[in-house]
C-alpha cells in the first residue's frame, strides 16, 4: 500500500525495519521529467524483497524531504559527473539522520574515495549495481557495511529487469529501457567505453520486449531504448571477419545481429501508436537492412554524435569512422530517407574549430535534415581519455577556483564554474561561449523550427513539434551555456510551465491485456543478416 506524497515521491503506508530509499540528486526540479531514471527501478528490482519496496525520489521532479529518512535506513544515490555535488549534498544529510549511505553510478565507479570522503558514504558500488546492490544492503541490515563493492561487468544474462510497477506514471514523458551496455568504439570524450566495456553486452529480446509491453500496458506510448549504441555490430565488422576468414569472430557478430533483428521484428507487432528512440553511431546509414528494420519497429529517432562537420575536428575526438563534409549530409539524409529522424549531436571548442566552424555547423545540421540537434561544448569528462591528457597538462598543483582544484571542477559550486577548460589556439572561452549559444538560438528560432515541422501532417501535431522542440532547448541548453543568470532563470520557468501539458501528448491509454509478441527463430543465413555484398 502507498500514499502520495510530493510528485515523484512515494514512501510504504508502513515501513518495518530498514528501510531503502533511491535517490536520483538533482538542483533543479521540473516537475514533469522527460525520460525516468531507469537506475532507480533496475535497483528497486535488484532490492531483496524481505526488504520491503524501496522509497523512490527523483529531484528532477521533486526534492527530498530530509524527514523520510529515518536512522538505520539504506540511502541509495547515483551520481554522474554533472549531479555528484547535490549527490554529496544528500549522502552527508542522510548520514547526518543516521542511515547508511551507500553510492554508486558512474561518477562514484570513477572516484569511490571522493564519494567516502566528501559524500558521507559508508560504502561504494562500483560498476554494475545489479549483483553487488542486495550484497551491500544485506551487509547494511547486519550493521557492517564494506568500503567498496565491486559489481564490474555482469554478463547481459544477469541484467536485472525494471520494477515499472513503482514509477510514478504521469510525471515523465519517456520511460527507457535498456537492450545493450557497452560501445565496441573508443571516442576521446566518451567515458562509456571505459566503464561499462568494449564488448557489447546485449540483452536477449525476451526480456527487453517482455518490460516494453509491461510498460505500454500502463500507458507508456515513448520508450527510450537507452542504449549506448544500438548498432553494436557494423557491416565493416562483418566484412573484416569474412576477409579474416575468422568463422568465430563472423559466428558471433551474426548472432548479436540476429538478436537486434529479432527485437525489432518483435517491437513492429506492438501497437501501431509505440515510438522508440535510440543512440545509434552513422555507421548505420551504410546498413539499408538495419535502418528498414529500425522504421518497421518505429524506432523513429536516434541520437547521432556526429560530433564535427570537418575532417580535423573528427580526429581532434578520435572519430574518424564518421564522414565529414558533404558525403556527412548525405549520410545523415539516409536516416530520415528510411524514416529514422535524427538528433544530431555536435561538439563546440575542438582544437581544429574556427570561429566560421559555427556557422558551417549549423548550416550542416539543417542541410543534413537533423530534426532535433545539441551543440555542447567540449569539456574534459572524468574517465575519458580527453580528461587524462587535459589532467596531466595541469601537472601537480592545478589551477583553482574557491580553492578546488580545477581537475575536480564537478565539486566547484555551480555559479563559480568555469564554462570551458581548455585554451584554445585562436578563440576566447567566452567567444566559444557565445558562438556555440548563437547557433542553439538560431536552430531553435521559431521559423525554423516551424519548417522543421512540416513533416508532419496536421496543425496539432506540427504545433506539439514546435513546443517540444522550445522546451528541449530551454531545458538543454540554457541550464548548461547561459552566463545571464535572468535568462536561465525565465528558461526554467517556461520549461516547468510547458512541460506538464506537453507530458498529455506523450501518454497513451493504458492497455491491461496486451500480449507479449512471439519470438521467431532466426534465419542465420538471411541475406539482412550477412548482406549478399560482403
Ligand atoms: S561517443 Fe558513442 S560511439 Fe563513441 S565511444 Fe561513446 S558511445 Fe561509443
Amino acid at each position: 500500500m502507498w500514499i502520495a506524497t510530493a510528485p515523484g515521491q512515494s514512501v510504504p503506508k508502513e515501513a518495518p525495519g530498514l528501510k531503502v530509499h533511491l535517490i536520483n540528486p538533482s538542483s533543479v526540479s521540473f516537475g514533469t521529467a522527460v525520460i525516468t531514471p531507469r537506475w532507480q527501478y533496475v535497483l528497486a528490482a535488484a532490492t531483496p524483497r524481505s526488504f520491503g519496496d524501496p522509497v523512490l525520489v527523483d529531484e528532477t521532479l521533486s526534492q527530498l524531504r530530509p524527514d523520510s529518512i529515518r536512522a538505520g535506513d539504506a540511502v541509495g544515490i547515483g551520481i554522474h559527473t554533472a549531479n555528484a555535488l547535490r549527490g554529496y549534498e544528500i549522502g552527508k544529510l542522510a548520514r547526518s539522520r543516521g542511515a547508511f549511505v551507500i553510492f554508486g553510478g558512474i561518477h562514484a565507479t570513477l572516484y569511490p574515495d571522493e564519494a567516502l570522503e566528501l559524500g558521507g558514504a559508508h560504502a561504494v558500488v562500483k560498476g554494475d549495481g545489479d549483483l553487488a546492490w542486495g550484497r551491500a544492503l544485506a551487509d547494511c541490515r547486519e550493521g557492517v557495511p564494506k568500503p567498496m563493492y565491486v559489481g564490474g561487468q555482469i554478463e547481459a544474462s544477469d541484467f536485472v529487469s525494471a520494477r515499472w510497477d513503482l514509477v510514478p506514471r504521469n510525471r515523465y514523458m519517456w520511460a527507457s529501457v535498456q537492450t545493450v551496455r557497452g560501445c565496441p568504439k573508443h571516442c576521446s570524450f566518451c567515458s562509456v567505453w571505459r566503464t561499462d566495456g568494449q564488448r557489447p553486452r546485449q540483452r536477449a529480446s525476451d526480456v527487453v520486449i517482455e518490460e516494453i509491453v509491461q510498460l505500454r500496458r500502463m500507458g507508456f506510448r515513448f520508450i527510450a531504448l537507452a542504449d549506448d549504441n544500438f548498432y553494436p555490430v557494423t557491416l565493416t565488422d562483418l566484412s573484416l571477419a569474412v576477409q579474416q576468414k575468422n568463422s568465430a569472430r563472423l559466428n558471433e557478430l551474426k548472432s548479436i545481429r540476429a538478436e537486434r533483428f529479432e527485437l525489432m521484428s518483435r517491437l513492429a507487432q506492438l501497437p501501431d501508436d509505440m515510438v522508440f528512440f535510440t543512440q545509434i553511431t552513422m555507421e548505420a546509414a551504410e546498413d539499408p537492412e538495419f535502418l528498414d528494420a529500425m522504421k518497421a519497429a518505429r524506432i523513429k529517432g536516434a541520437l547521432v554524435g556526429v560530433e564535427s562537420v570537418t575532417p580535423e575536428g573528427l580526429k581532434d575526438v578520435y572519430k574518424d569512422f564518421n564522414l565529414a563534409g558533404e558525403k556527412l549530409t548525405e549520410q545523415l539524409r539516409t536516416f530520415r530517407r528510411h524514416g529514422v529522424h535524427v538528433l544530431g549531436s555536435f561538439i563546440f571548442g575542438l582544437p581544429s574549430d574556427r570561429p566560421e566552424t559555427f556557422a558551417a555547423t549549423a548550416a550542416a545540421a539543417i542541410s543534413a535534415e537533423c530534426t532535433f540537434a545539441q551543440f555542447v561544448m567540449l569539456s574534459p569528462y572524468p574517465g575519458t581519455v580527453d580528461f587524462n591528457r587535459w589532467e596531466k597538462t595541469l601537472g601537480e598543483n592545478p589551477p583553482t577556483v574557491a580553492g578546488i582544484p580545477l581537475t575536480r571542477r564537478w565539486l566547484i559550486p555551480q555559479a563559480l564554474r568555469p564554462k570551458l577548460y581548455w585554451d584554445h589556439p585562436v578563440m576566447s572561452a567566452e567567444e566559444i561561449r557565445s558562438r556555440t549559444q548563437g547557433v542553439w538560438d538560431s536552430f531553435y528560432s521559431w521559423r525554423p523550427i516551424w519548417k522543421r515541422s512540416k513533416f508532419i501532417k496536421s496543425n496539432r501535431g506540427r504545433l506539439a513539434f514546435v513546443l517540444i522542440s522550445r522546451i528541449y532547448r530551454m531545458m538543454y541548453a540554457d541550464s548548461g551555456i547561459a552566463t545571464d543568470s535572468a535568462r536561465v532563470t525565465w528558461s526554467g520557468r517556461w520549461a516547468r510551465w510547458m512541460a506538464k501539458p506537453c507530458r498529455y501528448l506523450f501518454a497513451g491509454s493504458p492497455m491491461p491485456h496486451l500480449e507479449v509478441p512471439e519470438r521467431r527463430q532466426p534465419d542465420l543465413e538471411s541475406p539482412a543478416l550477412v548482406p549478399l555484398s560482403l
